[in-house]
């Protein structure tokens, strides 16, 4: 254990691990209420940190990556955190991307990626976030997966999972 660790030392493991403790702290770790947790940091400092509300709210945009930009919002007393890393344990939807986006994220870092989970947390079958983001205009926002994986995909439902269909409602 290194004694001068701070904040901005935070390795990516380390971060995942922390939005993966908020996600279960806040949601459990049944799959059924959907724990996803996202992490906004810059500088290597946290900025703000939220999981999904969309049942709570009863509102579809509510993803935990939307709550953490509002909350970033707040706490910074502007929209756009340029140059942040978002760190989210599941792979960011088409509309979490793009409002990455519209906020400045430089990276967005992700635990389990759609090939790991079941089919229902993506509102597509064809589009991937990453070409979503190869084709958009801005071109300095890098994705990465992998990270935590493992302890992410556990906190869903799996590839393979036998779902109901009226169990299946998206983030
Ligand atoms: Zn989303």
């Amino acid at each position: 254990m290194r004694q001068d660790r701070t904040d901005s030392a935070m390795t990516d493991d380390e971060w995942m691990a922390e939005a993966v403790a908020l996600a279960i702290r806040e949601k459990g770790s049944d799959p059924a209420n959907t724990p996803i947790g996202a992490l906004l940091v810059k500088d290597g400092k946290l900025v703000a940190a939220s999981v999904n509300h969309t049942a709570e709210h009863c509102d579809a945009t509510a993803h935990a990556e939307i709550e953490t930009f509002r909350a970033a919002g707040k706490a910074m007393g502007e929209m756009r955190v340029e140059g942040s890393t978002l760190y989210s344990t599941l792979q960011p939807c088409g509309m979490c991307t793009m409002a990455s986006i519209w906020v400045g994220v430089s990276r967005i870092v992700y635990g389990a990626g759609r090939d790991d989970v079941h089919k229902m947390y993506f509102e597509d079958r064809n589009l991937d976030t990453i070409d979503f983001v190869r084709d958009a205009y801005k071109d300095d926002l890098t994705l990465e997966g992998g990270v935590l994986t493992a302890e992410c995909a556990k906190l869903y439902y799996g590839p393979d999972d036998d779902v109901p269909e009226d169990k299946q409602a998206n983030q």
